[in-house]
């Protein structure tokens, strides 16, 4: 049975994705419960009640599942077994399951090549004695964390075993070892997918990082229909293979030869994904709401041509805010920030979503806003 407005959700994480969920959420008449420790949390500013507390709390999950019709989570980083408890009294999306899968890069991979997908070539690395059988592997890899790795932390780039055991020893964790990809561009995949697996797909965006951190999304992306049909069917196959409820986003790598390989799934909206805010019928944010509720999904169409660009801590001055003024007089400029007080360097405080005619107007748009938040050149295509 649908859960109707008026209901109350409940969300795991208060981060940015959480603020822009209880958004959507509180804008279609539902109140939103928001557990996260952090008592200055960007979502809990935002909830109807914030249960400053961690995830493994049992009073506050226990208040969590009484107060709550549904609950869903932000990150992949929430324990499973927190999820578990609340999904003995209520309706949880994404599953404790699902989200233990993308957990872990081993996990995660071996999931998706379950599934007849393709990856980068990758061992596993649980101890140093893995080296051993690797001695065909080729070369440059990145040793990354199977887990807790995010925005390019937790990953070493190697040139041959000597190396990787070195970065084994300085990350002291259960690791993958990735073959490196010559990248020709990354695209990724957001989806809605409801609980009797009726999917809608947004269009492919196109992502450019600086950093190991995503600067730039542009859609529509610079691929064949073929290649985004190709992007779109694998992520489709891969939350069905999840059994997946909500809002979920896929990350591919496209080689210079060609190849579409899946790099990582996030059981979540998506940075990629924040395009969807001013450039179509229905935000993904709304779309977890849809889903998590037993709601149809809106339509996932773009109506124009857009441009997301990141804004990181780096580019505030000290005791000031940028030029926003400048950065509001472009045409079609939207400025989205996040609430966070401290603007730290390499931490997303915000982004702009920059709408126009046609992908070259948006990226020519966009340089003009760079040079207004005095940011270097576009990073380039990967
Ligand atoms: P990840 O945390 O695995 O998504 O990596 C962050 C970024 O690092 C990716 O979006 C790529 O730009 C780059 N990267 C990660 N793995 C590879 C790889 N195997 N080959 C080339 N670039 C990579």
């Amino acid at each position: 049975m649908a859960v109707l407005p008026g209901s109350t959700l409940g969300i795991l994480g208060g981060g940015q994705l959480g603020r822009m969920f209880v958004t959507a959420a509180r804008t279609m008449g539902y109140e939103v419960i928001v557990l996260d420790p952090d008592s200055h949390s960007p979502a809990g500013s935002m909830a109807t009640r914030h249960l400053a507390a961690s995830y493994d709390d049992v009073a506050a999950l226990d208040e969590l599942a009484r107060d709550c019709a549904v609950i869903t989570t932000e990150f992949e980083n929430i324990p499973a077994t927190a999820l578990r408890r609340l999904a003995r009294s209520r309706p949880v999306h994404p599953s404790a399951d699902a989200l233990e899968i993308t957990q872990n890069r081993i996990r995660e991979k071996t999931f998706i090549q379950s599934l007849g997908l393709a990856t980068a070539p990758f061992a596993a690395l649980h101890s140093l004695d893995d080296l051993n059988a690797l001695q065909a592997f080729e070369f440059p890899a990145i040793v990354k964390t199977a887990t807790l790795g995010y925005d390019g932390k937790g990953q070493i780039v190697c040139h041959d075993l000597v190396e990787v055991r070195r970065a084994l020893q300085q990350l002291d964790r259960e690791c993958i070892l990735e073959q490196f990809v010559d990248l020709e561009r990354e695209v990724s995949v957001v989806l809605a997918r409801g609980e009797s697996g009726e999917t809608a797909c947004f269009p492919a965006a196109e992502n450019r990082h600086a950093n190991g951190i995503l600067d730039v999304s542009l859609v529509p992306a610079g691929i064949t229909p073929e290649l985004e049909e190709a992007a779109r069917q694998a992520a489709q196959r891969i939350a069905a293979g999840l059994d997946y409820c909500g809002v979920l986003a896929v990350e591919f790598f496209v080689s210079r030869t060609g190849e579409l390989l899946v790099n990582e799934i996030a059981p979540r909206p998506h940075n990629s994904g924040h395009y969807t805010l001013d450039a179509c019928f229905t935000s993904q944010f709304e779309q977890q709401v849809r889903m998590i509720c037993g709601l149809p999904a809106g339509n996932c169409q773009c109506h124009t041509p857009v441009v997301m660009l990141n804004l990181l801590g780096d580019i505030w001055p000290q005791d000031a805010e940028p030029a926003w003024d400048q950065v509001l007089a472009v045409d079609h400029a939207h400025l989205h920030l996040y609430g966070k007080k401290e603007p730290r360097r390499g931490r997303k405080m915000g982004h702009i979503n920059l709408l126009a005619d046609s992908p070259g107007d948006a990226l020519q748009g966009l340089e003009r806003i760079r040079q207004f938040l005095q940011l270097g050149a576009a990073a380039k295509k990967t």
